[in-house]
């Protein structure tokens, strides 16, 4: 009981320090924000000087500085030369996880605590910029992100706008059942390990029945990589099964996204019509072709593979690591070369929450231009997360996320790291350029 109550004490101290209301409520005055520069990522250009006024939670104009007519009595948020974005939006996070071994977390953290740090990473992910994200599983915390979801859309916390797929799902002895559950044993497996068509129609509407946006199911195993000619990726349900997948999923209007490193998984899932392939290490051009005539996204998540060699411990997994560097680097050109849908997605959780920016710097690394990086984590996650009417651009009519950085990122990417102004539906949340504000 004493655990609970300083729980609750606890979120009730983080949601006053974010954004100095308790609970984040929705400011309802009119705001008008000034910036030297805009990214305009619907038609992919930058404009100068121009003032966007917001009512309440949304956007109601959005024009040049000179012709934007400002009524009296309206708060007006200098940005100076800062570049304002819509806010960026994370396709793949993990809001229960953190750095460290995960079988500490999964077996020897409660769900309360797991619960606990999930508040505080949503608000990191919210200060660095992340104002949607789409999160694919707590990996042992059941569907404690359905409540954490929730508390958010009601304000009682602060964090970005989420969907959740609450524990995913995977086989038994596969992917996620590397710790070698026990049923006997009682403890909560990182996903539920389903068998065959029945036991897939079964999990997907346990976990939509207990608030699930989307289904996430592993559709590959751990990938045993030798050399850069030598690799296989194991997979984990036939077609029939993902077909069986996607269609229950449909019937109750939700979609099936897979975790699929390549092969045979991969090709089965974008048969199948999954809506996103997450990672895609080693998608061949066959896969490609699919994903491309189905439009089918493909959700990198560079940070967390560089993250895991930059970190590997012991030189067998640092050159496994290297090589699997080598692989992606090639297969990404090829998903370049074919023009697959991509949207941003870094697997934050095993590193840091907050630091996920890095990704639209190794998207550019990887051979995007920035523009098309900026594309991935705004105006395409929108899209992907069937939420363009709402968010991804600025534009009137759409909720007020936006986001200010120093430099211009088009020229600069890494400034996407550093954000110096966060809005979330009309809210500000951080401003660092106090110097320029009333
Ligand atoms: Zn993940």
């Amino acid at each position: 009981m004493k655990r609970w109550i300083g729980a609750f004490l606890f979120l009730g101290l983080i949601a006053v320090s974010s954004n100095g209301q308790p609970g984040g409520t929705t400011s309802e005055q009119t705001v008008a924000i000034r910036c030297g520069r805009l990214l305009d990522v619907k038609n992919g250009v930058m404009v100068d000087h121009q003032t966007v006024l917001i009512d309440g939670e949304r956007i109601t104009r959005v024009g040049r500085t000179q012709e934007v007519h400002i009524p009296a009595g309206v708060r007006v948020i200098d940005l100076g030369e800062a570049t304002l974005l819509p806010g960026f939006i994370d396709t793949h996070v993990h809001l229960f996880l953190h750095p460290g071994p995960q079988d500490i977390q999964t077996l020897r953290e409660t769900v309360a605590k797991r619960t606990i740090m999930a508040v505080r990473n949503a608000e990191a992910d919210l200060m660095a910029g992340f104002t949607s994200e789409r999160d694919l599983g707590t990996e042992g915390a059941e569907a404690a992100d359905v409540d954490l979801r929730n508390a958010i859309a009601n304000k009682e916390i602060p964090g970005p706008r989420l969907q959740v797929s609450t524990q995913a799902i995977s086989v038994e002895g596969g992917h996620e059942d590397f710790f070698g559950y026990n049923p006997a044993v009682n403890m909560i497996p990182n996903a539920m390990m389903v068998e065959g068509i029945e036991g897939l129609r079964k999990a997907i509407r346990f976990q939509i029945k207990e608030g699930a946006d989307f289904v996430k199911i592993y559709a590959t195993g751990a990938d045993q990589v030798v050399s850069p000619e030598n690799y296989r990726t194991v997979p984990q349900f036939t077609l029939e099964e993902m077909q069986a997948a996607v269609s229950e999923a449909a019937r109750i209007g939700k979609k099936v996204a897979v975790h699929a490193t390549g092969g045979e998984g991969a090709r089965v899932s974008a048969e199948a019509g999954v809506y996103s392939i997450e990672h895609g290490y080693y998608l061949d051009d066959r896969t490609l072709l699919l994903m491309k005539q189905k439009g089918i996204y493909l959700v990198p998540t560079f940070t967390v593979t560089e993250w895991n060699v930059a970190h590997a411990t012991g030189p067998a997994a640092l050159a496994r690591g290297k090589i699997v560097l080598q692989l992606r680097h090639k297969h990404f050109e090829s998903a370049l070369a074919v023009g697959v849908k991509i949207a941003m997605g870094s697997d934050v959780g095993p590193f840091p929450h907050g630091t996920q920016a890095e990704e639209f710097s190794w998207m550019v690394k990887y051979g995007m231009t920035p523009l098309a990086a900026i594309q991935a984590g705004t105006i395409n996650a929108a899209a992907l997360m069937e939420w363009l009417d709402q968010v991804g651009s600025i534009e009137a009519g759409k909720l007020a996320d936006l986001v200010a950085v120093a430099d211009n990122p088009l020229q600069n990417i890494d400034t996407l790291k550093r954000t110096l102004f966060v809005m979330k539906g009309g809210v500000v949340v951080k401003n660092l350029i106090p110097a320029t504000n009333p």
